[in-house]
């Protein structure tokens, strides 16, 4: 069907496609044919993944199959000495920051979904911007992920405007210091903008890569109703040169093992168009209840925390690279249980409605009409408090992307396992401006502690410069980086 909207040229040329890159028939199949696998082929696989090399999608199919105990836990030995090899046992702090609950689209799990007359509907301008993001750096923020509905009141002008504005804020010891976006698919010309005002990482889900469910959770007339539109949203971003690209899937949508099995495709998708590059984090939020939402209270295909804990091992072992975010949507208990498996990026003091920072903090209370439920709403300084008494590092590194190390730089890097050299020196620096400027007295000391550990575990020459810069921050300097 025709939509008659600003992409209807791009709608026509993908509809004219024989074929996109999503295989259902191929997915399946190797679904069947690798089910209850023998353990000699589980450990086979997790071989390959030791090595740090991604896998192929018979490999993946093979892990998802696997019911044996016994080697699912080992499964998740591998995938937690995986991450600790590729990105060092540190955990990447972020918050997120609702910028507009204006959607023209009809998503039935979501709370801002066009038809939902429960929301208040709002866009912050540019004054509330800057409030809200005043309050995040006052807690100690360095990165943001901006979020987006789908309308004409954000569009992309209005989305450089508000980077822009972020990045404007400074107070005496802080700014946001990488602005991610997540939002609606774009075109070249308005993803190159993007670009020009330096946003970090371009995240859009994909929901369900299955195109039946795909197309009964998102109503056909719809800009979002259109699955290849979303599909190529990561092939334009990377054709506009925005080269750290988050893929992600919503959970309770459809089977997870297919799921799963899609985003391979999609990962080997990219890196096959776009020399080795594949994304460069990967979202596995679950559905979670939203204001006025039915759908979102008894989703078809939920997924139970065991599963969840395969889905995310599974994706630490299949894309050993990619980063993988694990939000405040879970629980404080659930996030504790899989960060161990492979996690490398957390959200923490999250407030998700529209103008949540302000009002959080001036009511000392959460508005009560948001896009979903958080499961995790404790402060930022108690949750680092706990990742650092699970022995991981905090960290509010910006470094790589400020650097250039993206896209196909990053991947290199990432691959070969060296990423560890700048991110555990990096976290340190980072962590320490955070314990001198925004910890509680409890945190500063245990924190000091972690610091320390993860310092001296530093070799030669990484030792004596990092230690020669907290000297420097210690002293006042802020924002050195390697
Ligand atoms: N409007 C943009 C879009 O849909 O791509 C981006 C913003 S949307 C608010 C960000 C993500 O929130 C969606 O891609 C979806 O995966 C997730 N989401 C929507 N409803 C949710 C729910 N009830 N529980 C958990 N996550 C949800
Ligand atoms: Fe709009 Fe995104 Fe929510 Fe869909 S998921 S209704 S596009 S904000």
């Amino acid at each position: 069907m025709r939509y008659l909207n600003k992409y209807q040229d791009e709608f026509d040329v993908l509809d004219a496609m024989e074929k996109d890159f999503i295989d259902e028939e191929l997915i399946h199949s190797l679904l069947d044919a690798n089910k209850n696998p023998g353990r000699d082929e589980v450990r086979r696989v997790l071989e390959k993944s030791r090595n740090c090399i991604r896998l192929d999608l018979d490999e993946m199919a093979i892990l998802i199959g696997n019911n044996d105990p016994d080697t699912i836990q080992e499964m998740f030995g591998v995938a937690f000495e995986l991450k600790k090899e590729v990105y060092g046992d540190r955990i990447v702090f972020f918050a997120p920051l609702y910028i507009s609950d204006e959607c023209a689209n009809n998503c039935k799990y979501c709370g801002f979904r066009s038809s939902n007359v429960a929301i208040h509907r709002k866009t912050l301008n540019m004054q509330e911007i800057e409030e809200e993001v005043q309050i995040m750096i006052d807690e100690g923020q360095k990165r943001t992920v901006l979020v987006y509905g789908e309308s004409p009141k954000t569009n992309v002008d209005f989305m450089c405007e508000s980077v822009r504005k972020v990045y404007e804020v400074k107070t005496e010891n802080g700014e946001i210091r990488r602005a991610n976006i997540n939002c609606a698919p774009l075109a070249i010309d308005e993803l190159k903008k993007l670009k020009e005002v330096g946003i970090g990482t371009f995240q859009v889900f994909q929901e369900t890569y299955h195109r039946k469910t795909y197309e009964s959770v998102h109503p056909q007339g719809t800009i979002k109703g259109h699955y290849r539109w979303r599909l190529y949203a990561m092939d334009r971003a990377l054709k506009a040169g925005l080269d750290d690209c988050g893929l992600g899937v919503l959970f309770g949508l459809y089977d997870w093992r297919f799921e799963l099995m899609a985003l391979l495709m999609h990962t080997m998708h990219l890196e096959k168009h776009f020399n080795g590059v594949g994304p460069h984090t990967i979202s596995f939020p679950r559905i979670t209840p939203a204001t006025d939402t039915p759908f979102s209270l008894n989703p078809d295909y939920a997924v139970n925390d065991d599963d969840f804990k395969r889905i995310i091992a599974i994706l630490r072992l299949s894309v050993p690279y990619t980063g993988l975010i694990c939000t405040a949507r879970e629980s404080a208990q659930v996030r504790e249980s899989v960060i161990p498996l492979g996690v490398s990026q957390i959200d923490a003091g999250t407030r998700i409605g529209v103008g949540a920072y302000s009002h959080a903090k001036h009511a000392n209370m959460l508005p009560d009409k948001e896009q979903f439920t958080i499961g995790d709403s404790r402060s930022l300084d108690d949750v680092v408090g706990q990742i650092c008494e699970m022995g991981n590092i905090p960290s509010f590194c910006t470094a790589c992307y400020r650097a250039g190390r993206t896209g196909e730089h990053f991947m290199k890097v990432a691959k070969s396992k060296f990423v560890h050299n700048y991110c555990i020196p990096n976290a340190v620096l980072t962590f320490k401006e955070y314990l001198l400027d925004y910890a509680t007295d409890e945190t500063r000391l245990e924190g000091e502690r972690v610091l320390a550990e993860h310092l001296n575990n530093l070799k030669g020459d990484a030792f004596e410069k990092t230690q020669a810069m907290i000297r420097r921050i210690e002293k006042g300097e802020r924002d050195l980086r390697f």
